[in-house]
């Protein structure tokens, strides 16, 4: 592999892509993104790693430290999947950081039971006891070998409770800051991650074990052979829109992306060929957005002051479902995949100052009003219908009935919309990842549609398929991705030592 500066990154048109997307969210500094790479003379590695974000870079690490020789290829400039866009809640249990905060009303069974119980039983239970089995040891790792620093952890309700350990991302995202610090624990081994190198197809022998990459570089395309295997760490499909048409169907390719513009099915491409089990393909993890700006609006959704009005004016949703079932529903009853949450000035609503402020400081349209009519022309949605269904609403409520309304507004303590000034914040239904793609087992090694392993075939993070179902543990994802990202680590060594 030759040496990869960023004049010929530049040159290639390819350092710029994706540039402004990722501005806001924490991305590694472009020092540390676009430093010379060299990888030398051998070709031949331990590990042929694919995709620099958590998984990834968590494998490579392993991989040396276990004594293995990693390389990580990595298609843009630099890591740019979900990853940077991650809020940073890691879900663990047994940690020292609990201990310290006296938190001992949980363990690995309950844990156990209860991912099993949000994927509807339907998670891999194998790798979902694995997972609660070691996710304690991968949070340590976290702290003690990549230096990663967390917050006190804050209670929250089911089925979190005193399991989310928060990054401190100190001034970006927690994700973000995650991944700067497994960037800099990779360079400070020396591990090499070549950007701008697209792996676009696995390399096998004649008994169709997979024996490396074929990458495109800014030179054309490389092979990178692997003594113990590849990982596919290459994200999910959230971002490829024929896919999801494809696996879920055209609403949900209607979906804003909340993260990576960059995570689109390579995980698929790569393994089909290989005849690789795909699972869990129409499952995935929903959530609002403002997609111009990549505002969350989740809080104000999740208040509980308020309702929901499509761009016609009328109700379109529970306003007590789940902010994940509000972002799955919205493209399927509109048409533009968009709604408003209006609210008033409500002095007991928690959430409204705040909300202010974050649309104000990311700079994302909202809209103030003294009256609904002067709301409605500031959001073009028609006056008649937007007075009519706030009447509606707030005669339902003196008559306690709003589960009579259509659609029902089932929450416990509805409040009437009636203080002037009145807010619209406008949002979006997003997908925030997908769930499926090549069966993993708890080694990490892909199975195939025979349930036979794929000889140095590995899978990790967003790409792997079987963990998740429906809905996930908030925190599980980025955790999932280092646990499974670092067991085949250690398998892919393993073997390479055995070669
Ligand atoms: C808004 C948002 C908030 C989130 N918050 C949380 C949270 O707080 N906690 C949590 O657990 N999870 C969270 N998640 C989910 C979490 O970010 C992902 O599960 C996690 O980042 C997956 O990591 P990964 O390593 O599998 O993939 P990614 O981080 O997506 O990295 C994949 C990498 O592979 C590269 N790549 C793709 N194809 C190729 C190819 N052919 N060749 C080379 N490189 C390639 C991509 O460019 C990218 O850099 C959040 C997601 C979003 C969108």
């Amino acid at each position: 592999m030759g040496t990869l500066t960023r004049r010929s990154l530049l040159k290639s048109g390819l350092a710029a892509v994706g540039a402004g997307t990722v501005a806001m969210m924490g991305r590694p500094s472009s020092a540390e993104a676009a430093t010379t790479q060299k990888v030398g003379k051998a070709q031949t590695f331990d590990a042929v790693i694919v995709g620099a974000g958590c998984a990834g870079l968590a494998c490579a690490i392993e991989v040396h430290d276990q004594g293995g020789k990693p390389v990580v290829l990595e298609k843009m400039g630099r890591p740019s999947g979900n990853a940077i866009f991650a809020l940073g809640s890691v879900c663990v249990t047994g940690t020292r950081l609990q201990k310290e905060q006296g938190i001992d009303d949980d363990s690995v069974e309950q844990f156990y039971q209860d991912m099993m119980k949000v994927s509807l039983q339907r998670g891999d239970p194998e790798l979902t006891r694995f997972y609660a089995e070691n996710s304690a040891e991968a949070f340590h790792w976290l702290v003690d070998k990549i230096g990663v620093k967390f917050k006190k952890i804050i209670k929250a309700p089911y089925p979190r409770f005193g399991r989310i350990h928060r990054i401190d991302g100190e001034g970006i995202t927690g994700g973000g800051m995650l991944i700067r610090k497994l960037l800099a624990a990779a360079k400070a081994r020396g591990i090499p991650v070549l950007y701008h190198t697209k792996a676009v197809e696995l390399l096998t022998n004649l008994k169709m074990e997979v024996t490396g990459v074929r990458a495109l570089t800014p030179e054309g395309l490389k092979d990178f052979n692997a003594k113990g295997g590849v990982l596919i760490a290459s994200g999910g499909f959230s971002a490829n829109r024929e896919m999801l048409t494809m696996y879920m169907g055209g609403w949900a390719a209607n979906l804003a992306t909340r993260g990576s513009p960059y995570v689109t099915g390579e995980n698929i491409a790569l393994t089909k060929p290989l005849y690789a089990q795909l699972v869990h393909m129409d499952q995935f993890h929903g959530g609002p957005i403002v997609a111009a700006t990549h505002v969350n609006p989740a809080d104000i959704l999740n208040a509980g002051y308020g309702i929901i009005v499509s761009m016609q004016g009328q109700r379109v949703i529970d306003e007590a479902s789940t902010y994940v079932a509000k972002a799955k529903t919205l493209p399927r009853v509109t048409k533009e995949n968009r709604a408003f949450q209006i609210c008033d000035s409500n002095s007991k609503n928690p959430q409204l100052a705040g909300m202010i402020k974050k649309y104000t400081h990311l700079n994302s349209p909202f809209y103030q009003a003294e009256t609904l009519e002067e709301l409605a022309k500031l959001t073009d949605i028609p006056a008649e219908a937007l007075i009519k269904t706030v009447n509606e609403y707030n005669d339902a409520l003196k008559n306690n009935a709003p589960a009579q309304l259509n659609p029902p507004n089932t929450l416990k303590t509805p409040y009437a919309v009636e203080t002037a000034p009145y807010y619209a914040f406008p949002f979006e239904g997003g997908m925030t990842a997908t769930f499926g793609g090549p069966k993993i087992n708890v080694r990490a090694e892909v199975v195939n549609t025979e349930q036979q392993t794929i000889p140095g075939l590995y899978a990790a993070g967003n790409a792997a398929g079987g963990l998740f179902y429906n809905d996930y543990i908030g925190g599980c994802q980025l955790g999932g991705a280092t646990i499974f990202g670092r067991v085949a680590a250690k398998e892919m060594v393993a073997r390479s030592k055995k070669a």
